[in-house]
């Protein structure tokens, strides 16, 4: 699997970070002996642009702290090297001991929306058939679970964008809701940037004025956790002022009278009491996106990542599905997924309720086609089990005792973070299998270190559903070993090796494909050669002769009537508001030199020195009354916790609201202050309200 082409002059490949897959091109000899990246010029999503992260991605390879043995604790706690063969016997014997005296569901897994297809398909073939247990799911549930399930609910699948994120440039209206692509998604921007000069208007929704805002047409600030009022205020006075489409909701939706009946209930007044957005900004943001030929809103994680994300995400749907918009050209609704893989992450079975190509692990007929693939009995297949937040709620005794943990770092990316590190710390076996060292293997018993990016080959999802190459393009360091070596060589101690026997990357796709045969997310049409000679291949792709499906709901909705369907949605509270005690809003959002929990981009000096530390965003009128100043050092404490950061003064952000961003662990972790609270629907944290107080540390 580590073979270095001969001749490694200009592969092309992917960078290791976010959704865009942005195309780089990466050479061996450019650079002497680092491999040196450049943007692809022919990859059709980023034509050749890269940002910071991407340009900086070589520095991940043969990095000084990349870890190249496996690790063990030792009697006091410290790290001690060992043998591939001794790590492995010592975690498979103890998966088998806490199986045979607790079950099977004591084994936890955890996975990554940053895994290759072909990992994120072995992951969950690896819990559900070598170790039995129900309770695998991953952090693509903090990520884009809510549109996931709204987008499943509404239109019969959830694909992150229905077109290739290249139709922004020929949408006449764009709004863009919680999601700051300057800095999130760079290359994505030149698309608006274009859409813009071709006479096309950018809205922005966001608490802050992001870099994103900045270049927008109109700017909505909004109040954190009141968008659902704000898309249903939209639609108020979509209805009132006759700029729905009749003819679209009556030929190709069905609901629509509910949704109309409370949309009537968010007149502008109340809308702009409940999200501070004045009504001439309500209506010229509507009439952009109703009298425009093609207009589209995406969403991210701002108006996701909340105990009524789902909602949210119906109510933006409602909006575009009620101005007939949603299957036509350049037009519709998309979610912009963050993490690398987090389309083809949540598509193979790594969330507690799926099987590979979105089958639901509940349905029979479902577990009898995978499971036929697997070659094992359907009623040997685990029923459902526990979602991200409630998996690692569970861990410990009593509960769940071991917890395999591949591409993911849970210790800086969950919410309550004080509440997770006892239950780290209790488990009887924490294996994490990784690069580099982490904030969660801080408390791990085992330390399996495995394959970078450039290192191996498989394939990834990007956030238009087009499934690409990954290419092995540098030469893995001796030690580190490819996860899907981990996955046979556990599996044959635990007795089932012979069905993780892949030679290649290929091989194990080429069982997915079987595996997602007939499914709602099919790649069964997609080879390795296809995606090679089209640059990438949409899903799904149902033949070998099918080229891909670049555009989605065009003639109709994946439901069985064709139809997309409407949802009713009312605003409701938080599953925490500000009050008395804690009278502030707090939001968490990302910087573009850092890229989720900050466990590769913290190890890159460029990035760091670019980026040293998180900052606290405050509004000048907030920071006089606390007499903070930029530079101040400044403590946020929650219900759950107390964090210091810098302050930084600026008018961008709203007067009630406080923003950090999360890439920090330990005492900077902005997941210390943030609420568990669930999405009923999605079991999304809501990550993005926290009601907070804050203080300025005294010197
Ligand atoms: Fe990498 Fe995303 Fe930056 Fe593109 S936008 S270079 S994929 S981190």
């Amino acid at each position: 699997l580590s073979t270095l082409p001969e001749q490694a002059l200009g592969v092309r490949t992917h960078c290791p970070y976010c959704a865009f897959q942005c195309g780089i091109l990466m050479g061996e000899d450019l650079g002497g002996d680092m491999p040196r990246v450049s943007g692809d010029p022919h990859f059709p999503v980023n034509n050749g642009q890269l940002c910071i992260k991407g340009w900086s991605s070589a520095a991940l390879l043969q990095h000084p702290q990349r870890v190249t043995t496996p690790q063990l604790r030792d009697e006091q706690g410290s790290w001690r090297d060992a043998t591939w063969g001794e790590a492995l016997d010592f975690v498979a014997s103890k998966m088998i001991a806490l199986r045979d005296q607790y079950g099977a569901d004591v084994n936890g897994v955890f996975g990554s929306g940053a895994l290759t297809n072909e990992k994120a398909y072995l992951l969950g073939k690896f819990a559900r058939v070598a170790l039995s247990t129900a309770n695998i799911d991953y952090n693509g549930r903090f990520c884009m679970s809510s549109a996931g399930a709204a987008q499943t609910r509404a239109f019969g699948l959830d694909r992150g964008l229905p077109s290739p994120a290249a139709d922004g440039e020929h949408a006449e209206g764009v709004m863009l809701v919680g999601a700051n692509t300057a800095d999130t998604l760079p290359p994505m921007m030149q698309w608006f940037d274009r859409q813009k000069a071709a006479g096309g208007r950018l809205i922005v929704a966001d608490p802050r004025r992001s870099s994103t805002a900045r270049v927008a047409n109109l700017f909505l600030q909004v109040t954190p956790g009141t968008d659902l009022a704000l898309a249903n205020g939209l639609l108020y006075v979509a209805i009132e002022e006759r700029l729905t489409d009749e003819q679209y909701i009556t030929g190709r939706t069905t609901g629509f009278d509910a949704v109309r009946a409370i949309a009537l209930q968010y007149h502008p007044a109340r809308v702009e009491r409940l999200t501070g957005i004045p009504e001439a900004q309500l209506r010229q943001a509507v009439r952009w996106l109703a009298t425009a030929h093609s207009s589209m809103v995406l969403t991210g994680r701002g108006t996701e990542q909340h105990s009524k994300g789902v909602d949210s995400v119906h109510a933006w749907i409602n909006l575009m599905l009620a101005l007939g918009k949603v299957g036509k050209p350049n037009s519709g609704y998309g979610t912009l997924t963050g993490q690398g893989n987090g389309q083809g992450g949540r598509e193979h079975g790594q969330k507690a309720d799926q099987l590979p190509g979105y089958r639901l692990i509940e349905v029979d007929a479902h577990r009898a086609a995978v499971a036929q693939v697997w070659g094992v009995d359907p009623s040997a297949l685990p029923r459902k089990g526990k979602s991200a937040c409630e998996l690692l709620d569970s861990l410990g005794p009593g509960g769940i005792r071991s917890l395999f943990v591949m591409g993911s770092n849970v210790a800086v990316a969950a919410p309550h973070l004080s509440r997770l590190e006892p239950k780290l710390k209790a488990l009887d076996l924490l294996v994490v299998c990784d690069a580099f060292h982490n904030e969660t293997s801080a408390h791990a018993h085992v330390f399996l270190p495995v394959f970078q990016w450039a290192e191996e080959d498989g394939t990834m999802t990007n956030l238009e559903g087009r499934v690409i190459r990954r290419r092995i393009v540098a030469r893995p360091p001796t030690g580190p070993r490819s996860d899907l070596e981990v996955f046979h060589e556990l599996a044959t101690r635990l007795g089932c090796g012979e069905k993780f026997a892949f030679r290649t990357a290929e091989s194990a796709f080429n069982e997915l494909r079987r595996a997602t045969a007939g499914a709602p997310a099919d790649y069964s049409g997609i080879t390795y050669a296809k995606i090679e000679h089209q640059d990438g291949v949409f899903w799904p792709c149902p033949s070998e002769e099918h080229t891909g499906s670049p555009r989605m709901f065009t003639e109709r909705f994946a439901h069985a009537d064709g139809r997309a369907k409407f949802f009713a949605v009312e605003h409701r509270a938080a599953g925490e508001e500000p009050d008395a005690e804690f009278p502030l809003l707090f939001t968490t959002g990302r910087y573009k030199e850092h890229y989720n929990s900050g466990a590769q981009t913290r190890t890159v000096g460029r990035l760091v020195n670019a980026q040293p530390v998180p900052r606290l965003e405050i509004h000048p009128r907030l920071a006089r009354r606390h007499r903070v100043v930029t530079g101040s050092r400044v403590t946020i404490e929650s219900r759950r916790a107390k964090v210091e950061f810098v302050a930084e003064v600026t008018p961008d952000i709203r007067p009630d609201t406080l923003f950090a961003p999360f890439h920090w662990g330990g005492r900077s972790a902005a997941n210390l202050l943030t609420s568990a609270a669930l999405d009923p629907v999605s079991r999304m944290p809501e990550f993005k309200l926290a009601a907070v107080r804050i203080a300025k540390v005294k010197t």
